[in-house]
């Protein structure tokens, strides 16, 4: 599917939403590879607490296995498990209305993997658009068998807990596409309506970039963490990409570093990226940094303070994810009942 096409079910969906979000039911998840940024910001974490708080059930998984898709080993997962509790928890996710859970502590949902694997194949999972560009950035010299399947991994991610809506970037919609074939391809085969076919909730900023003017990952050195100091963020944003050129446009195919950054001051601001490109006139890039980094500080200054809050209280911050695991194996269990049953492996 083309990101247009998604674009537009994303505004179908969001009818739907504002007439009845608790017949939503919604799962997405963040790897532990470093510190939540703006990109994921942006790009999915404020539409899990807007949905939250319209009543849809939102789940956030910490993909701690999927973090070896592109690395040797998980390195720094504690803190940066433990820092991504803290981001969410900040941001106004609340853990009685939202259940956040690790995959590590799932284990029947990791077992959905198996007969996953079986319904797609292996051309399939070799022309994936956002798999291939992980392999070119990749710090491994081959490509691991994880790797190559973890979409089918998110599938069951996706499907242990019946979800039907992910609020997802760009790069995770040829993942989606895999997780509705599996859907639909299970309940086919198996003569039976196990699994919904889920839909992707694009957000306004489905790819944000970094500061190297290439899509902001943690992988890659070039985000703006929520966690950065007033001053960290300053620094990191003065050693933004831009060009050479001294008026400011919005023009995001022709200046994609220059659009990005005003696109995020936009975005902290609540206003049309053209008229805070308009506002700057031929300030150059000097201005637009600065309105940028004020833009994102006042953003980020109460998520920081309400995060200073909960750093002093880790106690409770890890018994959030230890309900939130317990719950998920519950979830999981019934699921994977239900799928041992339709496969006949029930002895
Ligand atoms: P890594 O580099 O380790 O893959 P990442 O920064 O890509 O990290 P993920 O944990 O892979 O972050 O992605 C979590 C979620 O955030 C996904 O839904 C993804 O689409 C979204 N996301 C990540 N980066 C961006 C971005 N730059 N703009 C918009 N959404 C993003
Ligand atoms: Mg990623």
């Amino acid at each position: 599917m083309t990101v247009t096409i998604e674009h537009r079910r994303s505004a179908e969906l969001e009818e739907l939403i504002d007439q009845d979000a608790a017949a939503f039911r919604i799962l997405t998840g963040d790897r532990p590879t470093g510190q939540l940024h703006l990109g994921h910001y942006f790009g999915t974490l404020r539409n899990r607490v807007r949905l939250q708080d319209l009543g849809a059930e939102v789940f956030v998984l910490i993909a701690d296995f999927q973090v070896l898709t592109d690395r040797d080993t998980a390195e720094r997962l504690e803190e940066y498990v433990t820092g991504m509790l803290l981001d969410y928890l900040a941001i106004g996710l609340d853990p009685a209305r939202t259940m956040i859970f690790a995959h590590s502590a799932v284990p029947a949902l990791n077992q959905l993997l198996l007969p996953f694997l079986s319904l797609v194949s292996v051309p399939e999972l070799n022309r994936n658009p956002t798999v291939k560009d992980e392999i070119a950035h990749s710090r491994q010299a081959s490509v691991s068998g994880l790797m190559l399947t973890y979409p089918v991994h998110q599938a069951a991610d996706i499907l242990f807990c019946k979800a039907n809506l992910v609020p997802v970037g760009q790069d995770q919609l040829p993942h989606l596409e895999i997780a509705r074939l599996i859907a639909r391809r299970f309940n086919e085969r198996y003569g039976r309506p196990v699994f919904p076919v889920p839909d992707a909730l694009l957000s306004a900023a489905p790819l944000l970039l970094g500061t190297d003017g290439t899509k902001m990952s943690k992988s890659r050195g070039n985000t703006i963490p929520l966690s950065a100091t007033a001053d960290e963020t300053a620094r990191l944003i003065r050693g933004a990409k831009t060009d050479s050129e001294r008026s400011i446009s919005y023009d995001p195919e022709r200046r994609p570093a220059v659009s990005s950054l005003v696109l995020l001051a936009a975005l902290c601001l609540g206003r049309d990226p053209r008229d805070v490109a308009d506002g700057l006139g031929d300030g150059g890039a000097a201005a637009l940094k600065s309105v940028v980094t004020t833009a994102v500080n006042d953003l980020l200054a109460p998520v920081r303070a309400r995060r200073a809050e909960y750093a002093r209280d880790l106690g409770y911050v890890r018994q959030v994810l230890r309900d939130g695991n317990e719950r998920a194996n519950e979830i999981a269990a019934a699921t994977l009942a239900e799928v041992q049953s339709a496969l006949g492996m029930r002895y």
